[in-house]
């Protein structure tokens, strides 16, 4: 193995359009949020949500309630899901269903309008809500399923949409890894009654700090809007729709500033190259892994490689292995630590996390959840990474399992 120089687990990418942008957004001379670069990157999104190239939309809008996409610009996802709590309606008492392998925020927005957090357990081929347990956990109080597209890999958009209009259940889809992404080749995000984007740092597309909301249900439309505005009706006013603007319901200031969205619009210029080069990226480290000259020596340690669901795109936002066990995890990532390679787990169950404890929420027995929490091992991937880095990494990996496989050979040989 050849010696690598540092490789980060990422490094924020910068197009080179940015600085240009958000000159412009001064020169506009509107710096606060909705202005020139909002209403770009909003009508960006609400186009490329709209998309449905093999006509598979059907299969969601029977029941009519859904239109075009409407984005807004916020200052984060997490903001974008607190709107989605807000406009859900959810109350002291009600409960909402959320994965126990994911962020906090996909939580957190919902306890704090004083909803109880029911967990749910993550697939058995990848960190996904287990669709196929969710009708256990509705109540009487259940009010919203909150899901998370772990990697930017599609939940089972059809099952759990069948089981939310069974119970008529608000679903919102956490698109924080979900950027340029689908379902059967329907835009994530655009399925959901909401969804909530991240354009935080460490995501494919940034802007430092940022998000989208997005709203699909009808009926919430002309609410997210308030939501948006510190609850008031002010687009309405600035689209001449009335006369005067005033307090008219609930929300808080959500809006992003003008530089950010200036941003985030330098970002999206080049969205299919990015993605593009993600891709390539990603690709490059599963051939290592599958069809490398070691290829049964991931497998004969007990660690798998991530598995698509066929309805599912990849947008290659994380690339992850799931090791045998904590130990073995954590020796991985000491070896390649050393060689300058930086690779880390991701979620701790919130199911067992203080604040849940602490509430009462903490109960649930998720086994799924706990070996990904355990086992989870990702690894190095940003657009300035080179297929020469990948393949550093994925060496450096080969080689701890033969090393030690050497190690457990060399003490049976010394006890005989
Ligand atoms: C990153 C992330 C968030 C939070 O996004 P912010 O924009 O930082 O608020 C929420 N949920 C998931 C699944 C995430 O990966």
């Amino acid at each position: 193995m050849r010696n690598v120089d540092s490789i980060p687990f990422n490094k924020p990418y910068f197009t080179g359009l940015e600085m240009g942008f958000i000159e412009d957004s001064f020169r506009r001379g509107h710096t606060s949020g909705n202005g020139y670069y909002t209403r770009m990157c909003q009508q960006f999104f609400e186009k490329k949500l709209n998309e449905d190239p093999h006509q598979h939309r059907a299969l969601f809008r029977s029941t009519g309630i859904f239109g075009t996409p409407k984005c807004l610009l916020t200052t984060s996802c997490t903001d974008a899901l607190e709107m989605c709590a807000i406009l859900s309606g959810v109350k002291n008492g009600d409960e909402v269903i959320v994965p126990s392998y994911t962020f906090v925020s996909t939580a957190l927005a919902f306890a704090r309008q004083g909803a109880k957090i029911v967990f749910a357990d993550s697939r058995l081929d990848n960190p996904n809500i287990d669709e196929s347990r969710l009708e256990d956990l509705i109540t009487k109080r259940t009010k919203v399923i909150a899901i998370v597209h772990y990697a930017g890999v599609a939940c089972d958009m059809e099952k759990i949409m069948q089981i939310a209009r069974k119970y008529d259940l608000v679903v919102v889809e956490d698109c924080a890894q979900a950027i340029y992404t689908s379902y059967k080749g329907i835009p994530l995000g655009s399925i959901g009654d909401l969804a909530a984007f991240s354009f935080h740092e460490t995501k494919n597309i940034q802007c430092g700090e940022g998000g989208l909301l997005v709203v699909n249900n009808e009926k919430f439309k002309k609410d997210a809007e308030i939501v948006w505005e510190k609850g008031t009706n002010r687009s309405q006013f600035f689209r001449g729709e009335v006369n005067k603007y005033g307090w008219v319901g609930n929300g808080s200031s959500f809006l992003a500033s003008e530089c950010t969205a200036a941003f985030l619009w330098g970002q999206l210029q080049k969205i299919d190259e990015i993605q593009h080069q993600r891709r390539i990226l990603w690709r490059t480290y599963y051939k290592a892994f599958k069809y490398g000259s070691d290829d049964a020596i991931l497998d004969s340690h007990g660690i798998s490689i991530p598995s698509l669901p066929t309805y599912a795109y990849n947008n290659a936002h994380i690339f992850y292995l799931v090791c045998r066990s904590i130990e073995q995890r954590t020796e991985i990532i000491n070896y390649l630590a050393v060689r300058g390679i930086h690779a880390t787990f991701h979620y701790l169950s919130l199911h067992h996390s203080d604040f849940a404890v602490k509430n009462g929420w903490g109960n649930s027995v998720l086994p799924q959840a706990d070996r990904y929490t355990d086992c989870l091992l990702r690894l190095p991937l940003y657009n300035s990474m080179t297929a020469e880095d990948v393949t550093s990494v994925a060496d450096a990996v080969v080689s701890y399992l033969k090393e030690s496989a050497l190690g457990v050979a060399d003490l049976s040989a010394a006890m005989i």
